[in-house]
């Protein structure tokens, strides 16, 4: 580090994001443009350069934070790009989506607030391909073996740009019309520009690997005859199978799914469409679920100049202090925070039923209540206590013609017939099972990401995706493999 008493001298200072009214009005990144460099090299320096650095233990990825952070702040960015991508396929897309597990076992988070991990991380990444040092790394020579890798979420993705490196020829089969799986068409373009996922196609195309898109393994392509053509395949489908709502009305018109709605947003800003069919323009929305998805809807429908937006959360409001009894450092706690969507919404004033930023916490949704053509006009709600149990007296309607499901995700989505294809095992609550390896119990097949772990995260998806690399890399060589795995498939974050 370049001035050891940084942590002491240098408050935490964050990217600044956009003024909410020029933001809410386009679909860019929320952040100010150019804002991070001028402040990232003395924030990098806030780093303490720990003997046991628990920002590194609590990323799946393994990220070697300490080493950046010093040539960060000795501006040496080529050096750091080099240390970045030795741990990170793609450190542009965890820089701006990850909720930074790192920060919170940040050992300065202790008594004060962390090192800006995320944001050093996203200056590097940026400065890679600004710079040129991210440039395509095609292998030496071919190992003259074949991978299907099907799906391209960040899992498929991170264990497609491994194994081609490695030398393997590798296709990536995708059922969209485009790259990117839920980071693509789930995940709204103000969180992250399209852009950043077209230039590492483009890296992953110059390196070797072939894109297969508008392909769905299981309808298009029967599975077990893509096993036969390849030397192994991986299946990293995610986990898209979403939860539903059973409660009276449900079946009103103008009740969606949470990732009914938010790709065709994305396709609006993909100048696919020109208008969403759903579009929140002028409609009173309801989003249940209190989560990140919710969230992406809420940002979308305040951009679509919805007339109200409430996000209905069924837990309790958390704190804004860690609870050190039960969430101490350095677990990721669940806290009181304010994302970038939420800042938007309270204020633009969006939601009238609720008081601040938008969201209604402890509330459950009774029922949907229609209007004589079977249009859905209200939602019936209830307050609860801690144990789910309603408040007497506390029912109540919000006006609601767009209501929003976003409940999570069950596990992968069985319609595409991969599964029975294969004669896959799964795991009791749906998701693909898999040995300490990756490997199904279909011989050279292995499971990664969400389709084998559950809804997860973007950083354990590219761990998952290196991980599941070096397992596929070692059964097609039958010895050892030099890929880095930095997860096994039970690995989860850390708690007490
Ligand atoms: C709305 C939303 C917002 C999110 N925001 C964040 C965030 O901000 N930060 C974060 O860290 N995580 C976020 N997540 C979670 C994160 O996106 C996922 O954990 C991650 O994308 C999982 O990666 P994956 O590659 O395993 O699966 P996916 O990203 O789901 O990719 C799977 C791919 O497989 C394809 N596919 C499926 N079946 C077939 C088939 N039969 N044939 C061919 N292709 C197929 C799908 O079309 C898809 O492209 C969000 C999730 C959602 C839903
Ligand atoms: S835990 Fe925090 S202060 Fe310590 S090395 Fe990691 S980023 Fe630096």
């Amino acid at each position: 580090m370049a001035d050891p008493k940084g942590f002491l001298t240098t408050p935490r200072q964050e990217w600044p994001r956009r003024p909410v009214e020029e933001r809410a009005r386009d679909w860019d990144e929320v952040y100010v443009p150019g804002g991070l460099l001028p402040i990232i090299s003395e924030q990098a320096d806030r780093c303490m350069d720990c003997g046991v650095p628990f920002c590194h233990e609590a990323c799946p990825l393994g990220n070697l934070i300490p080493e950046w952070n010093d040539l960060v702040s000795r501006e040496d960015w080529r050096a750091a790009a080099e240390r970045l991508h030795a741990t990170n396929n793609f450190p542009e897309f965890t820089g701006r989506l990850c909720p930074a597990p790192c920060e919170a076992g940040c050992v300065l988070a202790i008594n004060q607030p962390a090192v800006t991990i995320k944001n050093v991380e996203c200056a590097v990444a940026d400065k890679a391909w600004e710079e040129g040092f991210a440039v395509p790394a095609p292998p030496d020579r071919l190992s003259g073996r074949t991978v299907a890798v099907i799906g391209s979420g960040p899992t498929g993705l991170a264990a497609a740009q491994q194994l081609t490196r490695a030398g393997h020829t590798v296709a990536v089969y995708e059922r969209d019309d485009r790259i990117g799986g839920l980071m693509r068409y789930g995940i709204p373009a103000f969180k992250m520009e399209k852009h950043h996922l077209e230039r590492r196609v483009e890296q992953m195309r110059a390196e070797g690997t072939r894109f297969r898109t508008s392909t769905t393994v299981g309808r298009d392509v029967d599975a077990a005859e893509l096993r036969s053509r390849y030397d192994a395949v991986v299946i990293a489908t995610g986990a898209t199978a979403w939860r539903e709502l059973p409660v009276p009305g449900r079946d009103l018109a103008g009740i969606h799914q949470a990732m009914e709605y938010l790709p065709l947003a994305n396709r609006v800003c993909e100048g696919d469409l020109e208008r969403s069919p759903l579009s929140a323009e002028g409609r009173h929305v309801v989003i249940v679920g209190g989560g990140d998805t919710g969230a992406d809807c809420l940002g979308t429908a305040v951009r679509e100049r919805a007339a109200s937006v409430t996000q209905l959360d069924i837990y309790r409001k958390p704190g804004s202090e860690r609870d050190e009894e039960n969430e101490p450092w350095p677990t990721y706690p669940k806290l009181y925070r304010l994302s970038a969507a939420h800042e938007e919404a309270g204020a633009l004033r969006t939601a009238p039923a609720a008081r601040a930023d938008a969201r209604l916490f402890a509330a459950s949704t009774l029922r949907f209540e229609g209007d004589e053509e079977g249009r859905v006009r209200g939602l019936r709600l209830v307050e609860v206590d801690a144990e789910r149990r309603p408040v007497p007296g506390t029912e109540r309607t919000l006006p609601a013609d767009l209501v929003l499901l976003a409940l999570g995700f069950s596990g992968p989505d069985q319609g595409d017939g991969i599964i029975g294809q294969l004669g896959l095992g799964l795991e009791p609550r749906g998701t693909i099972a898999r040995g300490p390896d990756f490997a199904t119990n279909v011989p050279g097949v292995f499971a990664a990401g969400d389709a084998g772990r559950g809804q997860s995260l973007i950083v354990w998806a590219i761990a998952e995706g290196r991980a599941v690399a070096a397992s596929v890399d070692r059964f097609l060589t039958g010895g050892t493999s030099r890929l880095p795995a930095p997860i096994g498939p039970y690995d989860r974050p850390m708690t007490v």
